[in-house]
């Protein structure tokens, strides 16, 4: 029996990862721990479900009724940051890293410590700290594999083959819910205008993050850490129908892309079943019916977070931290009303110019304590830069 275990379980991938196991045949898996944030119903819901050894919410706040509802479940029970990085100790043979933010780096930090395979969909975590994070598992001789559809799908088109081979990553990004609008009207563009995705179903934040290429930007980063490539070697296309979900091109010319239909349990179960593959329950593409695949460069202009993520690659050490905190402060202060959808760039920007004297450390000298140091950090100024933006408006 392989033993598992789910961190944000209760969040879009959690419960993907879940409706996977559940399908399973009884006694394939063995659940040790779920954590979720503030759903805690729910969290108890699929402990109860799964059987999981022990359950953990996010908050302190929600102990007490995280105990009520687990009341003579036999599934034990904590709350708070520590005890979900102390879940992370718990060993099980596969560890679905799903937590969304800079909350889900330590779990994934202590779960590579018992060796175990990381299935990383947290991206965050390899655009804050991917030196320490490859480090990491290397000395324990644990395994990291990607979720994230478009690391999934390159980690599949490079299968057998040498990366000193590959000459090219180009992944693939929808566009977003404004890529065909003219540019002078991005300014004004609303929550709910950018939250018209096209093609996934996905939370409020990534769906903007998609509009915005902030998302991108952050699997560029993703990418040059997980594969170890140059940035020059990366490149991003628009690709509207979203079913090339990456492709990596050789030095022989030859381009292999990965197809599929948009769902994320394609992924997920890739990484469940790695280095199988086995029957998943996904829809199969209709090529004679989907007729065309098209393409198209993305304008610079158009999406600032693109350039932004050159830089932070050309800097490396904490700059990615710095990037990501900063994108996630001006990402609330715009569903907030505060700042205009193109104004999350230009917060961002100012951030990495305001944190600039303290990216000090390189990545050989630099820790897991200075990345969350710089976290919080870029979030303070971020916030300050982005109340400033708003008092221009
Ligand atoms: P989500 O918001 O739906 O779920 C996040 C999970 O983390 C939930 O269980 C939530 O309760 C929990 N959580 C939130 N804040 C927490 C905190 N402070 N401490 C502990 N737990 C907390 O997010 P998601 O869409 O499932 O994304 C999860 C991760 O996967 C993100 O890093 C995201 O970028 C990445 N990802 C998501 C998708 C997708 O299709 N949803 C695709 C690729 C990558
Ligand atoms: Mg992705």
């Amino acid at each position: 029996m392989r033993s598992v275990s789910i961190f944000g379980v209760t969040g879009s991938i959690g419960e993907q990862t879940v409706d996977l196991l559940m399908r399973a045949a009884p006694g394939t898996y063995r659940v040790v721990a779920v954590t979720g944030g503030r759903n805690i119903a729910r969290l108890a819901e699929v402990a109860r479900e799964l059987r999981a050894e022990v359950a953990v919410c996010a908050e302190e706040s929600g102990l007490a009724e995280l105990r009520e509802r687990l009341a003579g479940s036999g599934v034990a029970f904590g709350a708070g940051p520590g005890a979900i990085a102390d879940a992370a100790d718990r060993p099980a043979d596969w560890v679905m890293s799903a937590i969304v933010g800079a909350a889900g780096l330590l779990p994934g930090f202590r779960a590579l410590r018992h060796g175990a395979t990381l299935a990383l969909a947290n991206k965050e975590t390899l655009v804050t700290a991917g030196p320490l994070l490859m480090a990491e598992a290397a000395r324990h001789g644990a395994r990291i594999l990607p979720v994230d559809s478009e690391h999934s799908a390159i980690f599949q088109a490079l299968a057998g083959e040498d990366i000193a081979a590959v000459e090219r990553i180009i992944l693939t990004a929808s566009g977003g819910a404004l890529r065909d609008w003219p540019l002078e009207a991005l300014a004004k563009a609303t929550v709910k205008e950018a939250l018209a995705h096209p093609n996934w179903a996905m939370g409020q934040r990534i769906t903007i993050d998609s509009a915005s290429m902030f998302n991108k930007a952050l699997e560029v980063i993703e990418t040059r850490e997980f594969f170890g490539v140059d940035p020059a070697q990366i490149e991003v296309i628009i690709h509207p129908e979203s079913l090339i979900h990456s492709m990596v091109g050789y030095r022989d010319g030859a381009i292999m892309a990965h197809l599929g239909a948009p769902d994320m349990r394609h992924s997920i179960g890739y990484a469940l079943h790695w280095p199988d593959r086995a029957h998943l329950p996904v829809a199969r593409l209709d090529l004679a019916q989907i007729a065309t695949l098209s393409f198209r460069a993305p304008e610079m202009a158009r999406y600032p977070a693109l350039r932004l993520a050159r830089e932070v690659m050309a800097r490396r050490g904490l700059a990615g931290a710095a990037f990501n905190a900063a994108k996630e402060i001006a990402l609330d202060h715009f569903l907030a009303g505060g700042i205009g959808f193109m104004d999350m760039a230009g917060v961002v920007e100012d951030t990495l110019a305001a944190v600039e004297p303290e990216m000090g450390r390189t990545n050989a000298a630099m820790t897991l304590e200075d990345v969350l140091q710089m976290n919080h950090l870029a979030r303070s100024r971020a916030g300050e830069i982005a109340l400033r933006w708003a008092g221009t408006r």
